[in-house]
C-alpha cells in the first residue's frame, strides 16, 4: 500500500490525537497511523477485552528485569485505561528546557473540563484513607479529574476503561480530528522514518495487508515512551531510548477487620497527597488495581487475613524514578530500580502503610506489590533527541509524546503531553 498526504503522525494517544486535532482541518492533509485497533462498541470497560485486546501483552509486559510497564496500543492510546488524573507536571523542568506551557496547560484544563473529583463521588474507602492520612499531617485532597460526575457511577473500572464514557480520552479528540477531515488507518505499525538528504519524507511500516509506505512533508512520532525511541533507533538516531523512565510504583495493601468500604469500586485514586512530591519524588493515592487483585492478591489470599474485595484498602505510592533504562531497536526494553529509586519505593510504602494502619488495618495484615510502571518516557527527551520545537536532528520529523518529557514527573502526565502537542501544533501552524 502506498499513501500520500501532508502530515502523517504515528499512534493516536495524548500526544497523536491531540496533534491530529490541532492540525485537521487547517489547510493541510492529515493522516493518523495507529498499531492498535479502534475499539468496537461495548468493548471499553471490559476486563477481557482491556487484557486480551488493549493491553500490551495482556498487561504482563515486562522489561528485561521483570518491571511490568503498562500501556494500551488502540485507537486512543494508553488514555482509555487512564484513571482520569489530570495534573500539571514538570512546569518548571520544561521551562528551563525553553518550553513555557503557561497557556497552552490553561487551554488543555478548560478544554478536558478538568476540576477536583466531585465530593459525591469521594467513596467510603478514599475517604477512610484521606481523613487517616490527614490525621497524620499527610495534606490529601481530591484529586483533580477530566472525569464529568454526572455520567460516572463509581464502578472502580477506570484502568480497564470506562464504559459509561465519563473519562476523557484521546478517542474524543481523535473523533473531533476526523470530523476536520484528519484520515485516520488502524493495525499499522511503522518501523522506520524514510529520509532523503537529511530530511524526512515519509514512513516504512506494516499492516495485515502487507508493506505500507506512506509520503508526507511533515512526520510526527506519538507512538508513546515505548514506541517512539523504537522507530528513531530503526531510522538512524541511534541514541534515542538510551534512557527511560516509568514513574516506578508499589501498592501497599492492607485488610480492614470489621468494616467493608469497597474501595474497589470508586473512582481509581479519587484523592492524592503531593506533600512529599517534590521534595521526595513521592505521591500516595488510594488506589485498588483491578487486573493485579484478580492475579496478586488472590495467591496472597492466605496472607491477608479476613480478605474480602469488600474490605480491602490500597495506596499507590507512585515515585519520580531515575532516567536509567534502555529501549532497543527490537522493541525490548531494561528496566529496574536503581539504589535511589528503592529508597523512594520503600519509604513510600513505608508512609502507605502507616495511612492503612491510622484507617483500621492491623500491621500484620499489610502486603506490599512489587515495583510496576505506567508512565513510560523521556527516551527522546527534550534537549538530548529533540529541540526545544520537538524536532529530531531529521528536518521535518518531529516527536510528541511522553518520550520528549525531560525527566521523571512521577505524576499523571497526559495534562502535559496534550498542552506540548497544542505547542507543537501552533508552531507547525505558523511554519
Ligand atoms: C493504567 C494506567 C493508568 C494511567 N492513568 C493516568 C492518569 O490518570 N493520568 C495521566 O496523566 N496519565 C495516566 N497514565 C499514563 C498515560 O496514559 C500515558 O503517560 C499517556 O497516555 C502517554 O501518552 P503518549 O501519547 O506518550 O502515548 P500513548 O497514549 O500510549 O499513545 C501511543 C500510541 O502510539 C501507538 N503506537 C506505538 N508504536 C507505534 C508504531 N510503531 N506504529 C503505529 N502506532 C504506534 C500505540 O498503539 C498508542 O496508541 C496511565 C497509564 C496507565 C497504564
Amino acid at each position: 500500500m502506498q499513501l500520500k498526504t501532508d502530515i502523517v503522525i504515528v499512534g493516536s494517544g495524548a500526544g497523536g490525537a491531540t496533534m491530529a486535532k490541532e492540525l485537521a482541518g487547517t489547510g493541510r492533509k492529515v493522516l493518523v497511523v495507529e498499531r492498535g485497533p479502534m475499539p468496537k462498541d461495548g468493548e471499553i470497560g471490559t476486563l477481557r477485552s482491556a487484557v486480551l485486546n488493549f493491553y500490551d501483552r495482556c498487561a504482563l509486559r515486562t522489561s528485561k528485569e521483570g518491571t511490568i510497564i503498562y500501556r494500551a496500543l488502540m485507537a486512543g492510546g494508553t488514555t482509555i485505561v487512564s484513571c482520569g488524573n489530570g495534573m500539571r507536571v514538570l512546569e518548571n523542568e520544561l521551562k528551563k528546557e525553553g518550553v513555557d506551557l503557561t497557556q497552552e496547560f490553561e487551554e488543555t484544563e478548560k478544554e478536558m473540563a478538568i476540576a477536583p473529583l466531585a465530593n459525591n463521588l469521594i467513596g467510603r474507602g478514599s475517604r477512610l484513607i484521606m481523613d487517616s492520612a490527614n490525621r497524620l499531617g499527610f495534606n490529601m485532597v481530591p484529586m483533580p479529574k477530566y472525569i464529568d460526575s454526572k455520567k460516572c457511577v463509581s464502578c472502580g473500572k477506570c484502568v480497564l476503561g470506562c464504559p459509561y464514557g465519563a473519562k476523557w480520552t484521546a478517542l474524543s479528540f481523535l473523533k473531533s480530528a476526523r470530523r476536520s477531515g484528519a484520515k485516520f488507518i488502524p493495525k499499522i505499525n511503522i518501523q522506520m522514518v524514510a529520509t532523503k538528504n537529511g530530511r524526512a519524507i515519509g514512513l516504512i511500516g506494516k499492516s495485515p495487508k502487507g508493506r505500507v509506505r506512506i509520503y508526507a512533508d511533515t512526520v510526527i512520532l506519538a507512538g508513546g515512551g515505548i514506541g517512539t525511541p523504537v522507530i528513531l533507533k530503526n531510522s538512524g538516531i541511534e541514541n534515542a531510548g538510551n534512557k527511560l523512565f516509568a514513574d516506578m510504583f508499589n501498592v501497599t495493601y492492607g485488610v480492614l477487620k470489621n468494616k467493608n468500604t469497597n474501595l474497589w469500586r470508586e473512582p481509581t485514586m479519587a484523592v492524592v497527597s503531593t506533600k512529599y512530591m517534590k521534595e521526595k519524588g513521592i505521591l500516595l493515592s488510594p488506589f485498588i488495581d483491578v487486573p493485579l487483585v484478580l492475579r496478586w492478591v488472590m495467591s496472597k489470599r492466605k496472607q491477608l487475613k479476613n480478605f474480602r474485595y469488600t474490605n480491602l484498602l490500597g495506596i499507590m505510592n507512585k515515585t519520580r524514578d531515575d532516567n536509567v533504562g534502555l529501549v532497543t531497536a527490537a522493541e525490548r526494553f531494561e528496566k529496574a530500580p536503581t539504589i535511589s529509586d528503592m529508597k523512594r519505593l520503600n519509604e513510600g510504602a513505608r508512609m502507605s502503610a502507616e495511612i492503612l494502619i491510622e484507617a483500621g488495618v492491623h500491621k500484620n495484615n499489610i502486603i506490599y506489590t512489587k515495583p510496576r510502571a505506567a508512565h513510560p518516557g523521556g527516551s527522546a527527551a527534550i534537549g538530548e533527541i529533540v529541540d526545544s520545537n520537538l524536532q529530531t536532528s531529521i528536518k521535518g520529523l518531529y516527536v510528541c509524546d511522553a518520550s520528549v518529557l525531560p525527566t521523571s514527573p512521577g505524576a499523571p502526565p497526559i495534562v502535559t503531553i496534550v498542552s506540548l502537542a497544542k505547542r507543537l501544533s501552533k508552531h507547525l501552524k505558523k511554519a
